[in-house]
């Protein structure tokens, strides 16, 4: 019956489909159409379609245009410029130029510009909800909270610009003097990922903006709209041209290759997949350049039999349903005591088929469509390969019809230890429930991964749960709650998930290197 209800709720969602334009002239035109309600075309249009470099907007020098889809239709939103080689040169040639004045510039002015962008992203998140809920399929609650999240960035670090600080200190041998000062790093890349469009950048820019660097950013080809809204709102807010530059490219490694080996950088920080941050490494080695990887997940959600039941279900309704997966600290698999595993299993199966798969901009819908076909199809194929192996389907484990790329949310029981869906990154809103039967077991089974970004722990035993803690190898634990991410803490990873962090005070640090003088007072 519910699936059935929810089959009925995607179609209604694209019920403007018009069919396709064959013979049509541009890429736009050859895509699907589907009708968007003017609103949604006034806030697709409000935002500019092109690359931003040195303070003004300009079509690629090319001409060349990347198309952007809504997820939920496959249908085409807009083009986009797909900036060439050349354009990127001038893109960090513009971050370069503006280098000096604006590590120069008072760090209350680099401050109030963030404080004046809060502002502004404040005044207009019904519009910018809409766009990310247009481009990235998630429902629009989903991308207030992002917002929300995003924004805290800018917030926090108008705050930080102010309380950069070196020490002084006496030498050991009395004689001399020990002073440090911290200086902006320089000119940083920054290339981003589609799940979160806005907060994967402002996670960046806000603290490089109050560092006093300057920077070239590339969001995912998939999710354009925001970063290009975002640097609207910088510069509405003040922020001299040159600081920050946004380019959008159809291949990124061809277009950011070369930037990546310009001895002019200094900073590389990105978000993404794992096998990407590896060849990125890789390519940053040659010039010594320094980098923050944050990469993919794999995290365990741990619940020991004396933990609050409830509480752990509604924990793993937020670290799993957070995003519809889409995320790198979604709750990947559900390792639980035997002697609840089943009661939990069925009480997240109850909520996981209660939920509303449809159209994000939908009223009511809780889940949105995956990125693509290719992710939906891959999510299945790790339902699949579990339920070969032995796993049960309490609920979901079947895409939906329909144009976009719609998946019931899942819960597996029973998972047998060989099955991929435990071992793989899913990015996807299934949930492999399997269990532990002593306290040495979970600990092991959770950290038997190559990735190390976050873990889940619930439990009431306050000594079990910091004997856990420190056990765990990972660079974030979400202990009774289903969410770490917090604009004033250190977000980051271990193993493969990366180094580096973003927030907080630890966020400001990978903008700034230290310099120390040895002061020689004489006598
Ligand atoms: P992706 O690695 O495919 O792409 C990320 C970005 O890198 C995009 O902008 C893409 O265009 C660009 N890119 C791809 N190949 C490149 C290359 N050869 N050279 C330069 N740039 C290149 O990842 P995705 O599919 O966009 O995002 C999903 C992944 O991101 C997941 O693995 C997820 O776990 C990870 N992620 C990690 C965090 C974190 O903070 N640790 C946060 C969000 C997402």
């Amino acid at each position: 019956m519910l699936a059935r209800e929810q089959r009925r709720r995607v179609q209604g969602g694209v019920a403007g489909l018009t069919g396709e334009a064959f013979g049509a002239a541009s890429m736009l035109e050859a895509m699907p159409q589907f009708e968007l309600t003017s609103r949604e075309s006034a806030v697709v249009e409000a935002v500019p379609h092109q690359l931003f470099i040195g303070g003004s907007w300009r079509d690629a020098s090319g001409g060349s245009t990347i198309v952007v889809q809504d997820p939920s239709t496959g249908g085409a939103l807009c083009e986009v410029a797909d900036a060439s080689l050349e354009d990127a040169a001038a893109a960090l040639d513009a971050a370069c130029a503006a280098g000096e004045a604006w590590r120069t510039t008072a760090p209350r002015e680099r401050g109030d510009v963030l404080r004046r962008a809060y502002e502004l992203i404040l005044e207009r998140t019904e519009d910018i909800a809409l766009l990310m809920t247009l481009e990235m399929g998630k429902p629009i609650k989903e991308s207030k909270a992002e917002i929300t999240y995003a924004n805290n960035f800018l917030r926090w670090y108008s705050e930080e610009a102010v309380r950069i600080n070196g020490r002084f200190s006496v030498n050991e041998n009395g004689a001399g003097r020990v002073l440090t000062m911290k200086q902006a790093i320089g000119p940083c890349l920054f290339i981003t990922p589609w799940n979160f469009p806005l907060a994967m950048g402002t996670r960046k820019i806000g603290p490089a903006i109050a560092a006093g660097c300057t920077m070239v950013v590339k969001p995912a080809k998939q999710t354009p709209l925001c970063m290009l809204a975002l640097a609207q709102i910088l510069e509405e807010a003040g922020l001299p041209g040159g600081v920050l530059n946004v380019i959008t490219a159809e291949k990124s490694g061809d277009t950011m290759g070369p930037l990546i080996a310009d001895p002019r950088v200094r900073k590389l920080s990105f978000t993404g997949s794992t096998s990407v941050g590896r060849s990125l490494i890789k390519q940053a080695s040659e010039q010594v350049l320094k980098v923050s990887m944050e990469l993919g997940g794999n995290a365990p959600f741990v619940v020991f039999e004396d933990a609050d039941l409830d509480q752990a279900v509604e924990g793993a309704m937020i670290a799993k349903m957070r995003n519809m997966g889409e995320a790198c600290t979604s709750a990947n698999r559900f390792h639980v005591h035997e002697s609840i595993a089943e009661e939990f299993a069925d009480k997240l199966a109850q909520r996981m088929d209660a939920m509303a798969v449809g159209r994000g901009t939908e009223d009511g819908i809780d889940v949105g469509p995956m990125i693509n076909a290719d992710e939906r199809d891959k999510v299945h194929e790790l339902v699949e390969d579990a339920v070969a192996k032995g796993a049960r389907v309490l609920t979901g484990g079947e895409s939906i019809e329909g144009p976009g790329h719609f998946y019931r949310p899942t819960v597996l029981g029973s998972v047998p230890k060989d099955a991929r869906v435990l071992s793989e990154e899913i990015f996807g809103p299934v949930a492999p429930v399997t269990t532990f039967a002593t306290e040495d077991e979970a600990v092991a089974a959770a950290n038997d991964t190559e990735y190390g970004l976050v873990a889940y722990l619930f439990t009431r035993d306050l000594e079990r749960a910091f004997r856990v803690v420190e056990r765990l190898e990972t660079g974030m634990i979400g202990l009774n709650q289903g969410m770490v991410s917090n604009a004033g803490a250190p977000f980051g990873g271990v193993k493969q998930s990366g180094f580096g962090r973003e927030g907080g005070p630890e966020g400001m640090e990978e903008y700034l290197e230290t310099k120390y003088v040895a002061m020689n007072l004489g006598g």
